[in-house]
């Protein structure tokens, strides 16, 4: 048997980032920026007010108060989009509008809320600093500044600052598109009430959810037979896709060709018994170049092996460097007592409350139990050479979503 550690490792020598293609930012969320982006413009691009209020220059309205108002004439309108008239004179006043520009000769705006408007002129009722609520041109970037790195993660920010400079398509990494194939004689279609001695493919379904949490494509290729033809004639269809996965097959059963079928197809094949708890069983190759993941069968095996092993592949294919989630110190709320052996991903509810994680394992974790798999939103990661632990104990937990943050979890 190979540690978690070990597995992981050899697997992601093998994954390099997937090519660049053109894309529209307003589909770009979650993708990897290949380009560092300078801005076309600065930001902003021109100097304009930060209030509604009157443009004044502050040497007309020194020692301006409530009790002893400085009165300036109000030469023209100045809405947001429009551009000056022309700059302003001594004891001169332009009505200005958020996000307009500053007219020139103007060194301050003095917000609406401390002037009263009279016929023609305005009383203004306070002293402004020079440059007081003014947003200079630049004083966010540059023209020519880098305003967005290769290797970021497009989040609404980075689309915002997009589409600030007038950059409506960027070159990101591709979405790896993941072939997923199901293998079971015991397999039938959702669309059936499963007859005698079967189950419904689940394990399609999960996986091609799982692909699309990690941001890549799913390509649902649907059951393979427990024959080596079938499973050959389903690997050959996946092979158009940039990563493969199967569940189950993968065992020493009888019918568990899954590795013999890869390694017949040219894939450098390797199979490990992994020191995992669940998920044990994994096979991993690469044919015509593309990553191929046989996963154990076992609905929460296969995705315990999945967030293990496959979704930092995909991040890393996607062009990611943070390859893993982020994992937390909890208070365990319950006894936990494994065998050691096998690191031990213990199906569990994390919460985040005032004074820190609270962490409570669930009861039910055989591997094919999939409520508990529903309560959960974590795992307790247990290390091999430990035994369990007490109630109390600071444990790593590690969030497999984000409804520890987002909540909207109910209790069962
Ligand atoms: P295997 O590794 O093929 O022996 O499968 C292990 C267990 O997982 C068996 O109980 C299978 O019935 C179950 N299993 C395998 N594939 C699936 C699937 N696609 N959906 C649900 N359960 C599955
Ligand atoms: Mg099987």
């Amino acid at each position: 048997m190979i540690s978690v550690e070990s597995a992981l490792e050899v697997i992601l020598k093998e994954i390099k980032p997937l090519g660049l293609e053109s894309v529209d930012i307003a589909s770009a969320l979650g993708r990897v920026i290949g380009e560092d982006i300078a801005a076309r413009w600065p930001n902003p691009p021109f100097d304009n007010s930060a209030m509604d209020g009157y443009a004044v220059r502050t040497i007309d309205v020194k020692g301006a108060s409530n009790e002893s108002p400085a009165k300036l004439s109000v030469i023209y309108d100045l809405p947001a989009g429009s551009v000056p008239q022309g700059p302003i004179g001594p004891a001169q006043a332009v009505r200005i509008m958020t996000g307009a520009p500053v007219p020139e000769g103007a060194d301050a705006v003095v917000m609406v809320e401390k002037t009263e408007s009279g016929d023609g002129f305005t009383l203004i009722k306070a002293e402004p600093r020079a440059g007081e609520n003014i947003r200079k041109a630049g004083e966010d970037f540059k023209a020519g500044d880098i305003v967005v790195r290769a290797g970021s993660v497009i989040r609404p920010a980075e689309v915002s600052m997009l589409a600030t400079i007038g950059v409506p398509f960027v070159m990101a990494h591709r979405r790896p598109r993941v072939a997923i194939i199901s293998t079971g004689d015991e397999l039938c279609d959702i669309s059936e009430v499963p007859p005698a001695g079967k189950i419904v493919n689940s394990n399609g379904y999960a996986l091609a959810a799982l692909v699309a949490a990690s941001g890549a494509v799913p390509i649902q290729l649907g059951i393979a037979r427990d024959t080596k033809e079938s499973l050959r004639e389903k690997l050959c269809a996946a092979l158009s896709a940039d990563c493969i996965i199967s569940s189950g097959g993968v065992s020493v059963g009888d019918y568990d060709f899954v590795k013999d079928v890869l390694k017949d197809m040219g894939s450098s094949m390797i199979f490990w018994k992994v020191a995992m708890k669940p998920g044990k069983p994994l096979a991993f190759g690469i044919i015509g170049g593309k990553p191929a993941f046989g996963l154990p069968g076992n609905p929460i095996s296969s995705m315990v092996a999945f967030e293990q092993f496959v979704r930092p592949t995909l991040l890393k294919m996607a062009g990611r460097t943070n390859l893993f989630r982020q994992s937390f110190s909890a208070t365990l709320t319950k006894d936990i007592k494994i065998k050691p052996g096998r690191m031990n991903f213990i199906r569990a509810e994390l919460k985040a409350t005032d004074t820190g994680f609270t962490v409570t394992p669930l009861d039910g974790q055989s591997s094919g139990m999939i409520l508990t798999m529903v309560r959960a939103n974590s795992f307790v990661v247990v290390p091999e050479d430990s035994n369990g632990f007490r109630s109390g104990d600071i444990v790593k937990a590690q969030p497999f979503d984000d409804t520890v943050f987002t909540g909207g979890k109910p209790s069962y």
